[in-house]
């Protein structure tokens, strides 16, 4: 069951004596998700295949409180150990946030999209994140509590903002939300994905490649109906921290769009 408003924090530390996996978690959006748990009171388990990155979070965080474990997501035998992992270090696993995720190649129209990258694309996105909810909820039905989030997109939401592999499996991961929220409501899990609009991540690197990032920033600042001109990685840490706390007790289902209003701007008055 959801917590009562008795277990609401008061103070700065929202997720104290939680647990967290966060796959993804070496860089970009989960590294500051990760962080951001931490200091509000988390014991984190970030999974990932960048081992370098991963460790080297963890030394900087210097913290008993994290701890990396390799996981590809697409791997079921990993994601089912890297699960397993968690409950043995900390006994339990009260948050699972599945953000690893790829943009995969950028051919933009459909008659040049390639199988194989569509393939790699939904295999990542879509079925890794199927796995580590299938596996984190084999773990939270019995314990009858547990939050399960997704990092979507605003390119599931938009059209045209991402080659089509990108955008249709991020509408699938909403989808995979919105259905899992309906399932795992009787268990007192509460199920939720943040749609970010673009972040300065890696992925946002390989994304734009070449192109100058001060232009890309321009063009996200104009899309925005809040004319605020960078969305920053911990801006979505901090959205992850609202969702996984109980002060969202009654939250389940939603999916978060941080956009700045993007999402519902009138072409008329841009
Ligand atoms: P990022 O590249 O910094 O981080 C993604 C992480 O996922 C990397 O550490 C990578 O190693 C990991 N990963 C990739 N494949 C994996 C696998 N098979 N198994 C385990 N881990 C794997 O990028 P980011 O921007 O932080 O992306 C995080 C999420 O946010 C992704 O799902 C992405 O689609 C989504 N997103 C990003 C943006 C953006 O503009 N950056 C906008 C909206 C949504």
């Amino acid at each position: 069951m959801a917590s009562n408003s008795s277990s609401i924090s008061t103070s700065a530390k929202r997720l104290d004596g939680k647990v967290a996996v966060i796959t993804g978690g070496a860089s970009g959006i989960g590294a500051a998700t990760a962080k951001l748990f931490v200091k509000n009171g988390a014991k984190v388990v970030i999974l990932d295949v960048q081992d370098d990155l991963g460790r080297s979070l963890c030394n900087e965080i210097g913290s008993e409180q994290i701890s990396y474990v390799h996981c590809d997501v697409t791997n079921e035998t990993q994601v089912e150990n890297a699960i397993d992992f968690a409950v043995s270090k900390h006994g339990k696993i009260d948050i699972m946030y599945n953000n690893a995720g790829i943009i995969g190649s950028m051919a933009p129209g459909i008659t040049t999209t390639d199988y194989e990258n569509l393939k790699k694309v939904f295999d990542i996105n879509v079925f890794g994140a199927f796995l580590g909810a299938k596996h984190a909820a084999r773990v939270m039905i019995p314990a009858k509590k547990g939050v399960i989030l997704f990092t979507a997109s605003v390119a599931g939401v938009v059209a045209g903002m991402s080659p089509h592999t990108y955008a249709a499996s991020k509408h699938a991961v909403i989808g995979l939300s919105n259905n899992l929220c309906v399932e795992l409501g009787q268990y007192g899990i509460r199920v939720n994905c943040i749609s970010p609009h673009v972040v300065d991540t890696p992925l946002l690197t390989k994304f734009v490649g070449e192109i100058d990032k001060n232009k890309v920033d321009e063009a996200i600042m104009k899309s925005s109906n809040l004319k605020i001109e960078k969305l920053e990685a911990n801006d979505v840490a901090i959205a992850a921290v609202y969702l996984a706390s109980d002060e969202a007790k009654y939250i389940s289902g939603l999916n978060l769009m941080i956009d700045g209003g993007y999402s519902k701007t009138n072409p008329l008055f841009p």
